[in-house]
């Protein structure tokens, strides 16, 4: 198991995907509901890629992926994300 960090330790790959400042931003949980300021999210550096999960209910918000120099995203667990 590796260490657990927040939204901000993503701050940069957030910042590369969305081209803007997004840890103040608000995801809302697909699972729980819970809306979240990105730098509350639960976040785990591993290998192949970056997974943000849920603090309320540790579903996984957002799945980066590095593929080359193209870092993917998957939003899937997140219901809503207002910047
Ligand atoms: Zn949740």
């Amino acid at each position: 198991m590796s260490d657990a960090l927040d939204g901000n330790a993503i701050a940069g790959l957030l910042r590369v995907i969305f081209g803007s400042e997004m840890t103040a931003a608000v995801g809302t949980c697909a699972t729980c509901g819970s809306a979240s300021v990105l730098a509350e999210l639960v976040v785990y550096l591993q290998a192949p890629g970056t997974v943000a999960r849920c603090p309320v209910c540790g579903n996984i918000m957002m799945v980066f992926v590095r593929r080359r120099e193209l870092t993917c995203v998957d939003l899937r667990g997140m219901a809503d994300l207002a910047a």
